[in-house]
């Protein structure tokens, strides 16, 4: 099976080629942070435009790069939400086009679903049901995933998620666009325990996330001006891996059991975080995946792999008409949750 994947729900447009043997065949991907940077933050028209001046292109250099053709192609998958609108339409549209024109199946993928599943493509051995943090820009999720399209929520945030006080952290340490990286380099030069910072709702027996607060204290830490930044990012970091490990803990014991534990998404790509869950899965008892660094943030061989993924649980191909999404929980049951997204 070859699957065309396509991304473009936030400001990295994506193409990539991928096979049911989880071989990366062609993959390009254009950033738009350059566009964006001025803005301190995506600004969603710009993105859309990019989109759509540069989808086409890098959509014709992957099959050029792996030597193939819409015809040999099983189907073409494409983020249909969440995302910034303008920007999924862009995706969503060209791979109808294509679709239509190829007598391609298409398949409507969920861009939480390319991140929950990313692990798989890079880890042959991760098996269903595993507990998953996804938490990315968008996103701050604890879901117990069962199979394709089988996902139960056990938290998310009730206002920021983690990428989000990552990026607006940054921003207030002068840092720049996008800051989860920034913040992550900037922090190894700190000291995690020199400025004190809250753990919202650690110990509170709640299973959601908030960040809001901890968003607030970066911005007074630094307004008293008796912190040196790197402190204040290094401190911001292991307030975050204190909630996670915290929320983690609540809600490995509230769900069945796992056959490991996995992160996902952008914010997956810090090494802090990544450490500090792997402790926890070995304290656990359980395996620990985390996807390489290219397959943390947004890319599209994710949402290939996604359709991929769907083919093989025998699932079907999406009509034409359907529509792109700006809102689409990964699990429609989910009580909930006040000031959460999805
Ligand atoms: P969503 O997937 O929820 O729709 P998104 O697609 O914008 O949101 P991703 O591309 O998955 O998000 O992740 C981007 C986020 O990851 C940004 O907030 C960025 O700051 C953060 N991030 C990236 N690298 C790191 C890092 N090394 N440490 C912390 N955060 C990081
Ligand atoms: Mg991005
Ligand atoms: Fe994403």
């Amino acid at each position: 099976t070859i699957v065309l994947g396509i991304e473009s729900s936030c400001d990295e447009t994506a193409a990539a080629l991928v096979d049911g043997d989880r071989r990366i065949l062609a993959q390009a991907i254009a950033s738009q942070e350059a566009e964006h940077a001025p803005y301190g933050g995506v600004v969603p028209e710009i993105a859309a435009r990019a989109h759509a001046t540069r989808m086409a292109p890098l959509i014709e250099k992957v099959l050029k790069e792996a030597e193939l053709g819409l015809k040999e192609v099983d189907a073409i998958a494409a983020t249909a939400g969440p995302g910034l609108i303008g920007g999924v339409m862009v995706g969503l549209v060209s791979a109808k086009a294509l679709a239509m024109a190829s007598d391609t199946p298409l398949l409507a993928i969920n861009h939480l679903e390319g991140h929950a599943l990313s692990p798989r493509l890079a880890d042959a051995s991760l098996e269903f049901p595993y507990a998953l943090l996804l938490v990315s820009g968008g996103h701050c999720q604890i879901l117990r995933v069962e199979g394709v399209g089988k996902y139960q929520r056990l938290a998310t945030t009730i206002d920021d998620a983690l990428g989000e006080a990552f990026d607006k952290s940054a921003k207030i340490l002068g840092l720049g666009y996008p800051g989860g990286p920034a913040m992550e380099k900037l922090a190894l030069e700190g000291d995690p325990e020199a400025v004190p910072l809250p753990r919202p709702l650690v110990g509170s027996g709640e299973p959601h996330f908030s960040f809001a607060g901890l968003k607030s204290a970066v911005l007074r830490a630094a307004e008293s001006g008796e912190h040196k930044p790197a402190d204040i990012a290094a401190s911001f970091q292991q307030a975050a891996v204190d909630c996670i490990l915290d929320r983690m803990r609540i809600a490995l014991r509230n769900m069945g059991p796992v056959n490991a534990l996995v992160v996902a998404g952008g914010v997956a790509a810090n090494k802090a975080i990544r450490a500090a869950l792997e402790e926890l899965a070995t304290e656990h008892g359980l395996a620990f995946t985390a996807p390489p660094l290219p397959l943390c943030t947004d890319n599209a061989a994710m949402i290939a792999w996604a359709g991929i993924e769907r083919l093989a649980a025998g699932g079907s191909a999406d009509p034409l008409d359907i529509s792109a999404r700006p809102r689409w929980p990964l699990d429609p049951d989910a009580a909930p949750v006040r000031g959460a997204g999805v």
